[in-house]
């Protein structure tokens, strides 16, 4: 049995989580994990924004999040879910906006909502579905290359 590293930070661990949907990207750079406490006796409670109501995806982090903490000997975690303020896409780093576009996927916007292929940078894109790969991605086309790609929707 694994005994909880006292010098570790937290943080570092719960980097270690994938999205679900979008393994390029851990829970923390998607901003769903909000708050972090450590409690008496290594107990943690964790809060966690999920990215929209009803996200099938939900279930799976707190899985998640709770595999990668007892990997390091914590085991008694709480996981709270805040639905208020509501996670919303503004949430994502540049870097993590990044990393989305690297990965084939274009990263949403803020402001002005311009649509960029991931394959060519083209802003001249078109809608094909609202539902791409998963619920939280929508699928387009590029106008210059012709490549599909998946658009991570804002909320
Ligand atoms: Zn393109």
């Amino acid at each position: 049995m694994n005994t909880p590293t006292e010098n570790i930070d937290l943080w570092e661990i719960l980097k270690k989580v994938p999205d679900p949907e979008i393994p390029a990207i851990n829970l923390v750079e998607l901003g769903v994990i909000r708050v972090v406490e450590r409690l008496e006796n290594d107990k943690l409670k964790i809060t966690i924004t999920p990215t929209y109501t009803g996200c099938p995806a939900k279930k799976l982090f707190e899985e998640l999040i709770l595999e990668e903490l007892a990997k390091h000997g914590y085991n008694d975690v709480e996981i709270i879910s805040k639905l208020n303020p509501a996670w919303t896409t503004d949430w994502l780093s540049n870097e993590t906006r990044e990393k989305l576009l690297k990965d084939g996927i274009s990263p949403p916007t803020i402001g002005d909502r311009v649509i960029i292929c991931p394959q060519c940078k083209s802003t001249n894109t078109k809608l094909l579905s609202q539902f791409g790969s998963t619920p939280c991605q929508s699928l387009y086309s590029c106008n210059d290359c012709q490549e599909p790609f998946n658009y991570f929707k804002c909320h």
